[in-house]
């Protein structure tokens, strides 16, 4: 399942320094030749892709992007100082196109860590008046002005490719577990991309690896028959290789602990019989809520029937480790059995 994250933003390139007009002024020389410096350069916003950044998250809370003037030049030959260019760092994947009246153009694709793209150049600085002296102009009383700097609309996109679902009854503990499993690097943490798609939590793994996880809310409450929100989560669910399916322990203390799990995964079936057969990773959530015996006796049952189900606490943290474990070591495995996204119905393979 594939999302897109998005920003819009401006940028704008420093202008160069103004070329600066002057005179050499000593005791017993009474007509100094032009001695002014060049203006220096502005910066360039250069962007760069980042092993350490997962979505665009920080370019939507920031969105506009400007590099220093060049200073300007001065007398006895001096030069102004070129501007620093700002460089702005972006995840890998990253997809730039430029905002324009008649529409939009892509324009950078960034897909290495480390590369760069200069997405607007800094003004060159004027001259000074130094150069501009000739035989028939022996004092030049003017320099160059600097070249102003350039401004940009951009489109940044980012595709992501979501693994997982997390599915289960409303109040499950889904979103928690995404906050929970994605809250040990606060930049990455869960956000909602826009209240009608899921919450997406990224976990990061050592080597830059990384498993995205989609929560999707309103599966059940009639969803297969299209009402509400259902049918488009349900979409994104079809997208996902691998489903973590979480219960909350206090549905679980029936007479049969699993009947909660059957539940979600019938509404599954009627939608789509495939999406019944995709691995699941099934997790008891909340076990937080139980007295020590209780939760004993209810691993018993639920092992015997369901041997590899995890008991945790989403948000006490109780199994948080184990859980992200199994869930590399699962994502891990359908990596090597199906390395592509499927297609969607109806769009091109
Ligand atoms: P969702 O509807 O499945 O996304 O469920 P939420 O993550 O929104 O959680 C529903 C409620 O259960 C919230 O009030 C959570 O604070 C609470 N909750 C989630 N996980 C736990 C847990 O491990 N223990 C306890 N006691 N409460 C939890
Ligand atoms: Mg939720």
């Amino acid at each position: 399942m594939r999302f897109v994250d998005e920003a819009v933003i401006t940028v704008r390139s420093g202008k160069g320094g103004r070329g600066c007009v002057a005179f050499r002024r000593e005791k017993f020389i009474p007509m100094g030749g032009p001695n002014g410096g060049d203006g220096g350069k502005g910066g360039d916003v250069i962007f760069r892709v980042s092993p350490s950044l997962l979505t665009l998250y920080d370019l939507r809370l920031k969105r506009r992007y400007e590099a220093k003037n060049g200073q300007m030049g001065l007398g006895s030959q001096c030069n102004g100082k070129n501007a620093d260019d700002l460089v702005v760092e972006v995840p890998q994947g990253t997809l730039i196109y430029e905002l324009a009246d008649e529409g939009e153009a892509l324009a950078a694709d960034l897909t290495d860590i480390g590369q760069e793209w200069i997405a607007v150049h800094g003004g060159r600085g004027g001259k000074g008046n130094m150069h501009f002296k000739s035989a028939t102009m022996r004092a030049p009383r003017f320099a160059q002005p600097g070249e102003p700097g350039e401004e940009k609309r951009l489109r940044m996109e980012l595709r992501l490719l979501a693994e997982v679902g997390i599915i289960g009854l409303p109040n499950a503990g889904k979103s928690t577990l995404i906050s929970a499993i994605s809250a040990a690097r606060p930049k990455i943490a869960a956000y909602p991309f826009t209240t009608l798609t899921p919450t997406l939590g990224v976990i990061q793994g050592e080597f830059g690896e990384r498993i995205v996880a989609a929560d999707i809310p309103g599966l059940i409450e009639g969803a297969h028959t299209g009402q509400g929100l259902g049918t488009d989560f349900l979409k994104h669910v079809s997208r996902t290789r691998l489903l973590v399916h979480v219960l909350d322990a206090q549905e679980a203390l029936g007479d049969d602990p699993l009947a909660g799990f059957a539940l979600v995964d019938e509404e599954l079936e009627r939608y789509d019989p495939g999406l019944a057969q995709r691995p699941q990773m099934r997790v008891v959530n909340k076990v937080d809520t139980l007295d020590p015996e209780t939760l004993a006796s209810l691993k018993q049952k639920v092992l015997a029937r369901a041997p590899g189900t995890l008991f945790l606490s989403a948000k006490r943290g109780d199994g948080l480790d184990d859980f992200v474990s199994a869930l590399w070591r699962f994502v891990d495995s359908t990596r090597q059995e199906e390395p592509q996204d499927p297609p969607l119905k109806g769009e091109q393979p």
